[in-house]
Formats: C-alpha cells, structure tokens, sequence
C-alpha cells in the first residue's frame, strides 16, 4: 500500500511531463486543415498528410483550371485552413491572389508557414523568352501543367512535406515515412507506365491546349501542333485548316483534349483526316474513376496505348 501511494505523484508528474511535451495531444493527432487549388494536390496531400490532415481542393478535376469561380464556401474552408497549397505560376494567377485576400487568413498568404507553391524546385519547361498578355499567352513563366509528369510527383509530394513538418514538426517521423512510401510507390508504378509507353516511343499527335509537355517529355510522344492558335485562344478557322493540313501530311492520327473543353474543333478536324478524339484525364477527379495520382496516369496510359494501338496501320 506505501508502495502504490508513493507511486501516484511520480505519474501525475510523467502524464504533466508528457502533457507539457506534447502540447496536450497525447491520444489524438491534431488535423491540420488544408485547402488545394487541383484535386492533384490534394490526393498527394493525402499521402503524405495521412490521417493528420482534413484536405479539400477548390477546382474540381473536370474544371478548367485556368479559370475557376470558387463558391463562398471555399472562402469559408481558406479563412480557417492552416495550409493552402498551389500550382503556382501563372495557372490560377486569376483566380487565386483574390480569393486569398478574401479569406483574410494571414496564415496561409504568399510567404506564411502554411503557403505551399509546389512549383518550387520543378525544371520548367517552356520558359518563353519574351511575352505578351495582349497575344494570348496565359503562360508566362513557363508551362504550368508540371504535375502531368509523374516524376514531378516526386517534387511537389517533397515541398507538401517540407510544409507538414513545419507547421507540425512533432509528427516529422510520420511524414517522411509517409513520403517514403509514396516515392517508392511511385517509382515503381513510372517504370511501369513507361513500359507501357515504350513500343509508341516518338509517336506524333495533336492536343486542344499546350498543357502536356511534360506528359509529352515523361513517355516520348511529340505534339505536332495543337488546335489554340495561341495557349488560351481559342481554336480558329485558319489554325484547324493548318492542323488538318499537318495530320494529312504526317499521318498524324490522334487528338488528345481535356474534358472542359468543348470537343466540337477536335471533332471537326478528326472527321477530316479521319483520326480520333481522345478526352484525357488532366487532373485528378476528372473522371470517377481517377480518384489518385496513381489513378491519373494509369487511366491516361491506358487510353493513349488503346487510341495509338487501334490507329496504327
Ligand atoms: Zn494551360
């Protein structure tokens, strides 16, 4: 009996020690709350974050993420997030910068612990060497659409974790763990994709919208030309005669667009050469069923291997 009651103090004292250290969150993790602009982001924020984060994302995956009109429930989510996390770039340069005035959350503004640009570290492609607003170019800095490369997940999935530590250091091991697993994940399934994509190697298609660059680079396809007569104008006349015109002379077979974007153009000019349209997935969330990043490039491998399989003589 002496033995116990002298015991009771000591581990008072221990539970205060680990109150103390811990910050109170002895048997819950505390939830960091984050706000993306892509479902991208937001399915590698769920790797690495795991059940330490609650995260929503404001573009959908079957929304031009170029221009996005974000509800009044998202300024709501961004005035209480602890983390906002961004494509960066000039992506969403009309739609973010207001929206994150309006939440009025200081902890989340350009420069705080809890703004995260995942464009930090990308070797960009496309980095014009002069520009102008007034042709049409939406794409200044360089091409935005990085995240269609899967080895650039690698990179933004780092700087989502370098993010997490610092705003939740106490829960460093869990990340980095988490982060670990998603690299190796992730590595396997490139090698893979790449696989996959080996026999079309240098094989020549169209695309609505420069966005795939980086998709371009990652499995060895070349865009010839694409239907925007400039990134963000719309397709013209003269510019769909010109396509026309290349995919006779090439042989070129294969359109590849978004989901946002109207297929009309695309299947005007297919009807003409007799090629096909491909919808492509250029998020996450585009279709139900990519529902992950893994999802996003098996779902686009899959298709581009069936549409350049069935097209070939
Ligand atoms: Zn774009």
């Amino acid at each position: 009996m002496e033995e116990m009651r002298k015991d009771v103090p000591r581990h008072l004292a221990l539970f205060a020690l680990v109150l103390l250290v811990t910050g109170g969150s002895v048997h819950s993790p505390k939830t960091l709350s984050v706000v993306t602009t892509l479902p991208d982001l937001r399915s590698i924020t769920e790797e690495i974050g795991g059940d330490r984060v609650d995260v929503i994302s404001i573009a959908t995956g079957y929304q031009n993420p170029h221009f996005v009109d974000p509800k009044p429930s998202h300024i709501l989510k961004l005035s209480r997030a602890d983390m906002f996390v961004t494509v960066g770039l000039d992506l969403t340069l009309g739609w973010v910068p207001p929206l994150l005035t309006s939440s009025r959350n200081a902890r989340i503004q350009p420069g705080a612990a809890g703004y995260v640009d995942t464009s930090i570290g990308v070797p960009l492609l496309q980095i014009p060497s002069s520009v102008s607003r007034e042709r049409g170019d939406i794409h200044i800095f360089g091409n935005p659409h990085y995240w269609l490369d899967p080895v650039q997940g690698h990179r933004i999935a780092q700087n989502i974790h370098d993010a997490l530590v610092r705003l939740q250091p106490e829960d460093q091991d869990y990340f980095t763990a988490n982060l670990q697993s998603f690299n190796l994940r992730l590595d396997t399934k490139i090698s893979e994709w790449k696989a996959k994509m080996l026999p079309f190697q240098g094989t020549t298609i169209i695309a609505y919208h420069n966005q795939w660059p980086y998709f371009e680079a990652a499995f060895g396809l070349e865009i010839a030309e694409f239907l925007e007569p400039r990134p963000g104008i719309p397709p013209t006349p003269s510019q769909l005669a010109k396509v026309i015109r290349l995919m006779q002379q090439e042989e070129i077979n294969v359109i590849i667009i978004s989901p946002y974007y109207k297929p009309d153009a695309a299947e005007l000019v297919a009807r003409n050469v007799n090629g096909k349209v491909v919808i492509m997935a250029s998020s996450v969330d585009a279709f139900p069923e990519v529902k992950t990043y893994f999802d996003l490039f098996d779902y686009n491998v899959n298709l581009m291997i069936e549409a350049l399989d069935s097209s070939s003589p």
